[in-house]
């Protein structure tokens, strides 16, 4: 029988869809557009027997050129201008008094809350996710500025989970039926694709991004792939936008432990002052913090959710180990960390092509441009929850 790997929500089994990317990239008419996750490039190297944590960025850009993509971009600008999104409306947000805001960033959280938690989807930030937010500027944006047809684009995602897949065919997202992102890969389904093209990541010469336009990233781009990442990319920009200033000590070290849910108060300072955050990953440990807020006991102001223990850097499309929490993860983490200390800029409001985003195309964070392209909503799926259940055991007619 065919062996399929499953996304911890159930979201989609793993198809390999190899051929469909070839297809894109060998069509003449095709203008083929890659973007990879923050956490593929501290992963990757492992399906190539390199030590886990190798940072490969160069290597995976080189090899996608390789396989004859035409333009090769990275979800960490997405990344960042999800800050620029998410961190505005949390602003706005707070100043109503209205808390928590949770963040959207990734969509097996998101399946989670609407099949779950319906009552709670008015606290999810309305920010789509880095490669939605990509996807929606490569068939936008980057057809403008590079003078290509829009519509003879194709969008490659190489990412983490299973669920990404999932997220693209969202009827929410995309244009009047064309989907922003056309195929997700997974980890080990692009490294298949690798292979099977006599491509090993171990002889290949490494390169660097070109695209003027989409591939510039900072250092809070990159920790969007771990746990507490998104909480700590997301504070340094809403500090300086708060206070006019950046923040002095950017790395929030003391959340950067494994606990299921950790939590803080941080001070904003102006007219914000303190707020209280939290953080959890793994699917428990977040239906017990969405359990405590419906029971009114857990009082925060803004919360990250990450469905995989660990985040993205451990996330379900990815070599795991069932043997020992974390093993690779904490590799996979300390790599991404080191990226961010090196960055020559780490917060995303600082990112030259996103500012450039801003002045040349969507105007501002939140407008009316940004709502339609990098925005979205949620619905109540609760019922597909009794139907499945429904579905696999029928009725259960108990005899007294
Ligand atoms: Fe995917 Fe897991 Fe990351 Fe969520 S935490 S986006 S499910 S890899």
């Amino acid at each position: 029988g065919q062996c399929v790997l499953v996304c911890p929500t159930g979201a989609l089994a793993e198809k390999d869809e190899t051929d469909r990317v070839l297809d894109y990239i060998y069509d003449p008419e095709v203008t083929t557009v890659l973007q990879f996750a923050p956490a593929i490039r501290v992963g990757f190297g492992e399906e190539f027997g390199m030590p886990p944590g190798t940072n490969v960025e160069g290597q995976i850009i080189a090899a996608a050129r390789k396989l004859g993509v035409d333009i090769v971009l990275d979800t960490n600008f997405g990344a960042d201008v999800v800050i620029m999104e998410e961190g505005t409306e949390l602003l706005h947000r707070l100043a109503e008094r209205k808390k928590p805001t949770i963040t959207s960033c990734c969509p097996a959280w998101i399946n989670f809350a609407e099949i779950h938690y319906p009552e709670l989807l008015p606290l999810l930030s309305s920010t789509r996710s880095p490669q939605a937010v990509v996807g929606a500027i490569a068939k936008t944006y980057l057809p403008a500025k590079m003078g290509l047809d829009p519509k003879r684009i194709r969008v490659i995602s190489i990412m983490p989970c299973t669920a990404k897949k999932d997220e693209i065919v969202r009827p929410q997202l995309g244009e009047d039926g064309t989907p922003d992102v056309d195929v997700v890969l997974t980890t080990r389904e692009f490294a298949r694709l690798l292979k099977r093209e006599g491509l090993d990541l171990n002889t290949i010469e490494p390169s660097t991004f070109d695209n003027p336009y989409m591939s510039e990233y900072t250092g809070a781009g990159v920790i969007f792939g771990t746990t507490g990442g998104v909480m700590e990319a997301a504070l340094r920009t809403v500090y300086k936008v708060v206070n006019g200033k950046e923040l002095d000590q950017i790395e929030l070290t003391q959340l950067r432990g494994f606990e299921g849910v950790r939590s803080a108060t941080v001070d904003l300072g102006g007219n914000i002052g303190e707020v209280k955050i939290a953080m959890a990953h793994g699917l428990g440990e977040t239906r017990a913090l969405m359990e405590a807020i419906k029971a009114g006991e857990a009082d925060f102001d803004f919360i990250e959710i990450m469905a995989c223990p660990g985040g993205c850097v451990d996330g379900g499309g990815t070599l795991r180990s069932k043997k020992q929490y974390l093993p690779y993860a904490l590799k996979r983490r300390e790599t991404m960390f080191g990226i961010d200390r090196k960055a020559k800029v780490r917060q995303s409001h600082n990112n030259e092509q996103v500012k450039a985003l801003y002045r040349d195309f969507l105007g501002s964070p939140n407008s009316e441009k940004a709502h339609h392209l990098l925005h979205t909503f949620y619905t109540d799926r609760k019922a597909e929850l009794e139907l499945t259940v429904k579905e696999i055991w029928g009725e259960i007619k108990m005899s007294t």
